[in-house]
């Protein structure tokens, strides 16, 4: 067994870190206190050709794999969780059910600008009703003609609002429970799009999370995903994917806060010697350093088996536990390390605690996690 990262994807780590540290670092505190998107970072990816990694090329995207797009989003991670999650949400859950599910024309007409980071992408699962048990979903889609017409709310949709194809889940067939259940692209251009909220959130404000209504959404065949009846399975292919790429952005989340805490804990003096040295906070720091390790292995893992064509279910939700729940527990031990300044919003820690906190409820809560590794055990 070799843990060492193939050369290939060390290059692509590492002119994302330089970046990241140069262009993204500097701006991660102001775009979050502003409630910001950055869209010009976004375009700067785009041209770093990192927005569709785990895409083919023959659709515009690096041709990469999974382990290679959770190096990249634990970079992004690593300076800024809105960046991360807005990033993987247009990757796992907006690109690659179009590549995985989607005709030729559509990879063509939806995936390809997705890609190459001419546009976002976003998916819409969520209601208001309707979280944790996703496919008691409200939302309908109705055949009329030749056409679909989508009724319906979605809650905490991110990137939503800045978009330029959003993934629908909607009821085809009431009644039908996980059968009944189709995927639609929708245009944000299309009549009967809305946003309705931009929600203020206790982090990742520079991430869109937003509510959205379709009324009466008209929508040709063609923007079916698949089969009708076949968006419960794809939706549970797509979150097997998307688990991982959360792990890896919790990794990261975790990596930039035990940085800034070692970093200070060797500058900062107290009773004489700097706090490193007193064995309290040299186990904090150890425990960070730690729980991290684990982390990323278990990630890379899942990564490497989802590479392999295996069934990731268990080991993309054991990763995606264990490195939402290090996130926040590395985060919080890194406010402590910096006592009162920590607290302040002049440094990083409390910003990746509060981002941590979402890694535990986003794509399927800690408790639903839980649930999932319970009945692959067969309980
Ligand atoms: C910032 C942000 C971004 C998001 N982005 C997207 C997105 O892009 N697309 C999208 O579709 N959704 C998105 N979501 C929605 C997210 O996936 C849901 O919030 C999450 O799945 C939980 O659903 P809920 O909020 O309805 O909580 P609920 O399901 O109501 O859960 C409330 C509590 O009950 C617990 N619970 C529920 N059922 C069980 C059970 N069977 N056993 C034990 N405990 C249980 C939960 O674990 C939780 O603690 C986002 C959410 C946020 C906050």
């Amino acid at each position: 067994m070799d843990f060492t990262l193939p050369d290939e994807h060390r290059m692509i780590r590492d002119t994302v870190r330089e970046f990241c540290d140069e262009e993204i670092e500097p701006i991660a505190q102001e775009i979050e206190d502003e409630h910001r998107f950055p869209a010009e970072v976004f375009d700067d990816l785009a041209e770093l050709d990192v927005m569709g990694v785990p895409v083919s090329e023959e659709y515009g995207g690096l041709g990469g794999d999974q382990l290679m797009y959770a190096l990249v989003t634990e970079e992004l991670g690593r300076v800024s969780g809105s960046i991360g999650l807005s990033y993987a949400a247009h990757v796992s859950l907006g690109s690659k059910p179009i590549e995985l599910f989607g005709t030729d024309e559509q990879r063509e007409r939806w995936l390809e600008p997705l890609a190459t980071g001419d546009s976002l992408g976003a998916w819409a699962l969520t209601e208001p009703g309707s979280g944790s048990d996703a496919s008691d979903m409200d939302t309908t889609a109705e055949k009329d003609g030749d056409e679909w017409v989508i009724n319906g709310t979605k809650q905490f949709i991110t990137n939503a609002n800045v978009a330029g194809s959003v993934l629908v889940k909607a009821v085809t067939e009431p009644g039908a429970g996980y059968d009944g259940i189709s995927t639609f692209v929708v245009d944000p251009e299309d009549d009967g799009f809305e946003v309705t909220t931009v929600w203020d959130k206790m982090g990742l404000n520079a991430s869109p999370t937003c509510e959205i209504q379709l009324s009466d959404l008209r929508i040709p065949e063609d923007r079916l995903l698949g089969e009708p009846g076949e968006g419960w399975d794809q939706t549970k292919k797509t979150l097997d994917g998307g688990r991982i790429s959360i792990a890896a952005l919790s990794v990261g989340i975790a990596q930039g806060a035990f940085e800034a805490a070692l970093e200070y804990a060797q500058e900062r003096e107290q009773f004489g010697q700097p706090i490193g040295e007193f064995d309290a906070v040299r186990d904090m720091l150890v425990a960070m350093d730690r729980k991290i390790e684990r982390a990323r292995l278990l990630t890379h893992k899942a990564a490497v088996a989802y590479d392999n064509g295996e069934d990731v279910t268990r080991l993309s939700s054991m990763a995606k536990l264990d490195a939402s729940e290090i996130s926040r527990e590395v985060a919080e031990d890194a406010v402590q390390v910096l006592g009162g300044y920590g607290y302040t919003t002049d440094f990083a820690p409390q910003r990746f605690f509060r981002d941590a906190k979402l890694m535990e409820i986003g794509e399927g809560t800690s408790e639903i996690q839980r649930l999932v590794l319970g009945r692959e055990l067969g309980l």
